[in-house]
């Protein structure tokens, strides 16, 4: 079963009670940050980008030592040398939620599957995909879809996984 699970809000908005609904398992995850105002910004090999106000969606996936917990532990923290093109747009937003499911690899699957969402639109070619054939692993929306709704599309009923909503 591909499970939605929402967490409460935790009275203690701290990075640590955040990381603590996460499991270091390896897995794929949607990381959503909002972007208040329009800016300019420089990003690594991609130059300088425009980028507009919204709900921006960053699909990654994390297999390494310490799974999804250590890397969206990274994601959360703004002071780090940037590695990636997420890294430099992250210093400049706010976290606002994570969705991740476990044990399984589908960061192109859901990075496809976003972007092809109503009123979705890709605001950078290449921005995340630089090693794949993906548009863009970057996604902004004036509004954001529900978990429910992208659970259902996404249509996974796979046994060992879970969906976990950690909203900050
Ligand atoms: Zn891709």
């Amino acid at each position: 079963m591909c499970v939605g699970q929402i967490l409460p809000r935790p009275a203690d908005v701290g990075r640590c009670a955040i990381q603590q609904g996460l499991q270091p398992e390896p897995g794929t995850y949607v990381l959503w940050l909002r972007l208040d105002k329009a800016t300019r910004l420089a990003v690594g090999g991609l130059g300088v980008v425009a980028l507009q106000p919204g709900h921006y969606a960053y699909v990654g996936s994390a297999f390494g030592p310490g799974g999804v917990r250590a890397r969206l532990g990274r994601h959360f923290r703004c002071e780090k040398k940037a590695r990636w093109h997420i890294d430099y747009l992250r210093s400049l937003c706010r976290v606002e939620a994570a969705w991740v499911c476990y044990r399984r690899r589908c960061e192109h699957q859901w990075a496809d599957l976003l972007s092809g969402w109503t009123g979705a639109r890709v605001p950078v070619a290449h921005f995340g995909s630089s090693d794949c054939r993906c548009p863009a692993h970057l996604v902004v929306f004036a509004k954001p879809p529900s978990i429910r709704a992208f659970i259902d599309r996404d249509g996974y009923r796979g046994a060992h996984s879970i969906v976990a909503e950690i909203i900050v």
